[in-house]
């Protein structure tokens, strides 16, 4: 039976509809709008696409914006000035330093500067050990988007088998940190998963996957998960994004995935949407923890 195909736009549409709902709220409660600076070092196209859907999606939240502009010949010593300015910044509630930063540029001591209480995107390492001991500042935009899907679609990660793909900072690594603690904002059913991640050194890696409830893939390669590697009626979350001559697609192979899968994400259209979304709620909850200083 096909699955169910999962609409990660409209999730998004309502979460970013209840977020408009808080931040006016917040606003009412005599505090300034939560502001988001959104930093871009040189012309890299995908990028400006990327800082002017976040531009769009503050705007109809009424979250301001601004986008600070760095030639691609930037130094790192500054962007540490510009970061360093920012922090210091009582006006701006959350910082996002848009990546691929140039190679010539030291990303690490670039995101490592900015302010844990301003890191909307959640890359600093206290927010990253936060993450680890179970008591979380904020959580990682893909991810969190992700358990927000999940929980919207009405299902649960207690007690599931989880397998994630890919182990990357951003994605995979913080994905399984969430889902294996005891408790999670969006409640302890949204957590509590046995967690299994695989990256490009598993070996059996369909083996592993066939036997998992839920199946996460983040690994960057078109189609990569076939439908032999999927249990009948497992949920596939696709979070690839993969530019080909087709079009955009997936890690997963979608049509024969869903002939298997109870529950899937297309791509586009799927966990997308979801990022900008967290981004939103994140920037809302910088502005707040700011303002209790
Ligand atoms: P990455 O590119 O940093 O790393 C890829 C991961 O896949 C690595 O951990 C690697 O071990 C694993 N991998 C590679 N080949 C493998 C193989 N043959 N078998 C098993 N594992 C393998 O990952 P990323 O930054 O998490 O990005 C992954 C994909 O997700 C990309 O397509 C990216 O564009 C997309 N992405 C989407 C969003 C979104 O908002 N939807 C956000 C972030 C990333």
């Amino acid at each position: 039976m096909p699955a169910t195909i999962i609409d990660g736009k409209q999730i998004s549409k309502d979460i970013q509809a209840e977020i408009k709902q808080q931040v006016a709220d917040f606003v009412a409660a005599g505090y300034q709008p939560p502001k988001l600076v959104a930093v871009l070092v040189g012309e890299d196209p995908a990028s400006q696409v990327y800082v002017r859907n976040k531009e769009r999606a503050c705007k109809r939240a009424g979250i301001d914006s601004e986008l600070k502009r760095m030639s691609a010949e930037s130094t790192t010593e500054q962007l540490l000035d510009l970061v360093n300015q920012l922090n210091q910044d009582p006006a701006v509630s959350g910082i996002l330093v848009q990546l691929p930063l140039p190679p010539a540029i030291d990303a690490i001591k670039v995101l490592d500067a900015i302010s844990p209480l301003k890191d909307v995107d959640a890359f600093h390492p206290e927010n990253v050990g936060l993450l680890s001991q179970g008591r979380p500042r904020f959580l990682p935009c893909t991810p969190f988007g992700i358990v927000h899907i999940l929980k919207r679609s009405g299902i649960a990660t207690s007690g599931k088998s989880v397998c994630i793909i890919g182990r990357s900072d951003i994605v995979g690594k913080p994905m399984a940190l969430m889902l294996a603690q005891k408790d999670s904002p969006l409640g302890p059913e949204m957590a509590n998963a046995t967690v299994t991640l695989c990256h490009s050194r598993t070996k059996d890696l369909a083996q592993v996957c066939a036997t998992a409830d839920i199946v996460i893939a983040a690994i960057g390669k078109p189609e990569f998960v076939s439908a032999d590697m999927l249990k009948p009626g497992a949920i596939v979350i696709d979070v690839g994004i993969n530019r080909t001559d087709d079009g955009l697609v997936g890690d997963v192979d979608f049509a024969p995935a869903a002939e298997v899968a109870s529950h899937i994400t297309p791509v586009p259209g799927g966990v997308g949407p979801l990022t900008v979304t967290i981004l939103l709620e994140n920037t809302l909850k910088a502005a707040q923890l700011n303002q209790a200083i």
